[in-house]
C-alpha cells in the first residue's frame, strides 16, 4: 500500500531503469521532478514514432487495464484504452458504473480490491478530490489518476506539457494564460501546479467566480513564479505564448443560474487570433462548448487535437513505465 506512491507496488515485474515510475501510483502532478518528466516526455516520443512506424508493440503482452470511470469520458478514456491496445494489453472497460456493483453500493476501497484481483493497473476517473489517493491506499497495484473531481488531472497536464514542448521547442522563459473555470477546471489545478517547475510566467484570465483558487496561486507564487490575474483575454493576447482555454464546468455548480451567467463568457475568434503572436499554441484540454469558434480549427496555431494526438503517447509512456517495460 503506498500514499503518493512513495513505494514500488507490487507488479510482478523486475525492476527496470526509472524507478519513479516502475509499480507507482499516478495520483498527483506534484510526485515528479523534472527529470520524472523529461523521462517521461523521451518515452512518449519513441512511443510516437513507434505508432508511426509499426502502429503497435506487444510490449505489454499479457498485461491487463482496469479502466474505472465513474464519471463522463471520452478522450482520457478511450486514449488509455487505446494506448493499452497499441503496447498489445488488453482492458476491462467500467465505464457505465450504474451497471457495475457500484451502483448496488460498494465502496471504492473493494470495487479497487476487486478490479487489482484482474487487473495489473488500474485507472480511475472519480467525482471526489483526493479518490486516486485513497484508492492507492487500498490497492496493491498502480493507480493512475484519470482525474478527480474538481481536483486534479495528471496525466492531462503530462499531455498539456509535452505539447507545449512539441509545439513551441520550448518551455523556460514562456507566458502562459489560462482562461475560463479557473476554479473548477482539474485540467488547470495540474497544469498550473506542474509549470511550477519551470521559468514560466502565467496570466489566469477568469471572471471573479471563476478565479483559481487562493491556495493554488499561492502554491505557484511561492515557487518564484510571476503571477498575474485578469478577467479580459483581450489583456494577454498578444503577449502569451500559450493560451490554454477551458470549459466552463457545468457538472460543478449547484445554482445553474451562476453556470448561465458565465457560460458564454470567453470566446476565442478569428479576429481575436488575428491579435496574437505568429509563433504560439492555442490549447485546450477538450471538450469544446463554444469558448473557440470552430473557425479557428485551420489556424496552424490551433493546437487542440494535436494536444488529443499527443495524449495517447503519453498515457502509452506512462503505462509502460508503471508496469516496468519502458
Ligand atoms: N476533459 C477534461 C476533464 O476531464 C476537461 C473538461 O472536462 O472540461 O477535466
Amino acid at each position: 500500500m503506498t500514499g503518493n506512491g512513495n513505494a514500488r507496488k507490487v507488479v510482478g515485474l523486475s525492476p527496470t531503469r526509472n524507478q519513479s515510475f516502475f509499480g507507482r501510483d499516478i495520483v498527483s502532478v506534484r510526485q515528479f521532478s523534472r527529470d520524472d518528466l523529461i523521462y517521461i516526455t523521451q518515452i512518449a516520443d519513441e512511443m510516437r514514432a513507434l505508432v508511426h512506424r509499426v502502429g503497435a508493440t506487444d510490449l505489454l503482452k499479457g498485461h491487463i487495464l482496469a479502466n474505472l470511470f465513474y464519471e463522463p469520458s471520452t478522450r482520457t478514456s478511450s486514449s488509455f484504452i487505446a494506448a493499452m491496445q497499441r503496447l498489445g494489453g488488453s482492458v476491462i472497460p467500467i465505464h457505465g458504473v450504474q451497471y457495475s456493483s457500484v451502483s448496488k453500493g460498494e465502496s471504492l476501497p473493494d470495487t479497487i480490491r476487486t478490479l487489482e484481483c484482474y487487473a495489473d493497473v488500474i485507472v480511475l476517473r472519480h467525482p471526489e478530490v483526493g479518490a486516486s489517493e485513497v484508492a492507492a491506499r487500498y490497492a496493491t497495484k498502480p493507480i493512475i489518476s484519470a482525474g478527480d473531481g474538481v481536483g486534479e488531472h495528471p496525466t492531462q497536464a503530462l499531455l498539456d506539457l509535452y505539447t507545449i514542448y512539441s509545439e513551441l521547442g520550448a518551455l523556460d522563459g514562456l507566458h502562459v494564460a489560462m482562461v475560463g473555470d479557473l476554479k473548477n477546471g482539474r485540467t488547470v489545478h495540474s497544469l498550473a501546479r506542474l509549470l511550477r517547475s519551470y521559468d514560466i510566467r502565467m496570466t489566469f484570465v477568469a471572471p471573479e467566480i471563476l478565479r483559481l483558487p487562493d491556495a493554488l496561486r499561492q502554491e505557484v507564487a511561492d515557487a518564484g513564479r510571476p503571477v498575474a490575474e485578469t478577467e479580459r483575454v483581450e489583456d494577454v493576447i498578444a503577449d502569451a505564448d500559450v493560451i490554454y482555454v477551458t470549459r466552463v464546468q457545468k457538472e460543478r455548480f449547484e445554482d445553474l443560474r451562476e453556470y448561465e451567467a458565465v457560460k458564454t463568457y470567453y470566446e476565442i475568434t478569428p479576429e481575436l487570433m488575428a491579435r496574437a503572436k505568429s509563433k504560439m499554441a492555442l490549447m485546450h484540454p477538450l471538450p469544446r462548448v463554444g469558448e473557440i469558434h470552430y473557425d479557428v480549427d485551420d489556424d496552424p496555431r490551433a493546437a487542440y487535437f494535436r494536444q488529443v494526438e499527443n495524449g495517447l503517447y503519453i498515457r502509452m509512456a506512462l503505462l509502460a513505465a508503471v508496469l516496468g517495460k519502458a
